[in-house]
């Protein structure tokens, strides 16, 4: 189930750049040697920060504290921010809440402190269930935290749990990923987020792969792991509602459906972007000179642009290609008074003939090969003119 917001809905995301290691495959803008000092002192400038931004009028649907480790702070100072949210907006009990972890930083009285602090959905980045693969990607946890991790979230009553799991990983093999998919099901969260593993220039696994010692599986085994998982989770009862995200039925996640309708969003932090009536703009990634500047008072904004309507309608088109339901056509005509076959005529019909999108009466959505091939299917509307 894919839902239809208003225009006016938008949502907040925070930045928590903190980590206990970096792991191999990581190009966040994330730091590992900063204690509970920095911590305190951060989520002070990131307090700051929402004081003086400008917020859209709409309705707040979504907080989102992203890393980073948000679930290496200490549970008082994300119960000290949402603090400061009531006071700004009034109650967020409807909002939904949601914390990023890392296994091997949970334990129940943690857990416990985030959910009465209002985290209501628990994201768990679980990656793999092979002790050898996690040790490869310098996470911070076994196996055994894993299942550790979801039995204490739900005894602190989180009832909204994803769980994350990377494939095409260096020397994965297809049943390896059969057995991190069925341990994960066997878990029942409510959500999964499954990654094709992208390696990121910079980081320590780029340098294994370009030295030879780390051998990614091969293409048409990485569309083996996609397919498995189609093939596993729909058993097991999980829609696909967006091309790395799963949910039962009324878990779909609104913070990256936002993102996927251009709704707006409210960045905090290092690094952090924002994006509301049709500008975007980012902070200095930098954590220290985050918190000097927001300390001195001085604008954290390093940039910012404008979008042109030809730009805000090849976002439209790639960003809401993304979620299962594609896009609505008359959702396009509404917002730029144009049809979508009068703008994107050439792409669609290029797109409609190789099979890899359908033009429905309502609506345009991938197939199943445009699923796969979907990073084509994206450039070609980003490449396309719009008359
Ligand atoms: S825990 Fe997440 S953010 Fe931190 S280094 Fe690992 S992948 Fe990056």
């Amino acid at each position: 189930m894919n839902i239809e917001f208003a225009p006016d809905d938008w949502g907040l995301y925070v930045h928590i750049p903190f980590c206990r290691a970096r792991c191999t495959y990581c190009d966040f803008n994330t730091v590992t040697h900063m204690g509970e000092d920095q911590h305190r002192q951060y989520l002070g400038a990131v307090a700051r920060e929402w004081q003086s931004a400008k917020l859209p009028t709409g309705r707040l649907i979504s907080v989102f504290f992203g890393g980073g480790t948000p679930s290496l702070v200490h549970p008082s100072l994300i119960a000290g921010f949402l603090g400061a949210v009531r006071d700004r907006i009034g109650p967020i009990e409807d909002v939904e809440i949601t914390l990023e972890s890392n296994p091997g930083t949970l334990d129940p009285n943690r857990l416990d402190a985030f959910r009465q602090a209002g985290v209501n959905r628990l994201s768990v980045g679980a990656q793999a269930m092979q002790e050898d693969h996690l040790k490869a990607l310098n996470r911070i946890h076994g196996v055994e935290d894993i299942y550790s991790a979801v039995e204490f979230a739900r005894q602190a009553k989180f009832s909204n749990l994803n769980l994350d799991a990377i494939y095409g990983l260096p020397n994965q093999t297809l049943n390896q990923w059969q057995e991190t998919l069925s341990k994960l099901i066997e878990l029942g969260p409510e959500h999964f987020s499954l990654y094709h593993l992208q390696v990121e220039e910079g980081t320590s696994m780029a340098i294994g792969v370009a030295q030879g010692g780390l051998h990614l599986p091969q293409e048409d085994i990485v569309a083996d792991m996609a397919d498995l998982a189609l093939t596993m989770l729909n058993a097991a009862g999980y829609e696909p509602y967006e091309i790395s995200n799963w949910a039962r039925s009324g878990h779909e996640s609104l913070h990256n459906q936002l993102y996927w309708t251009m709704n707006s969003y409210i960045g905090l932090g290092a690094g952090a972007h924002s994006f509301h009536n049709n500008r975007r703009w980012w902070n200095f990634r930098g954590v220290r000179r985050y918190m000097m500047m927001q300390g001195a008072g001085e604008s954290t904004v390093e940039g910012e642009e404008q979008l042109s309507v030809s730009e805000q309608m090849r976002e439209y088109m790639w960003l809401g290609l993304r979620r299962r339901a594609g896009i609505s056509k008359d959702g396009f005509a509404i917002k730029f008074r144009r049809t979508v076959e009068d703008v994107f005529q050439v792409p669609l019909a290029k797109l409609v003939d190789l099979g890899l999108v359908v033009n429905g009466e309502h609506r345009i959505w991938l197939s199943h090969r445009g699923w796969e091939m979907a990073n084509y299917v994206f450039r070609i509307f980003l490449d396309s003119g719009t008359g």
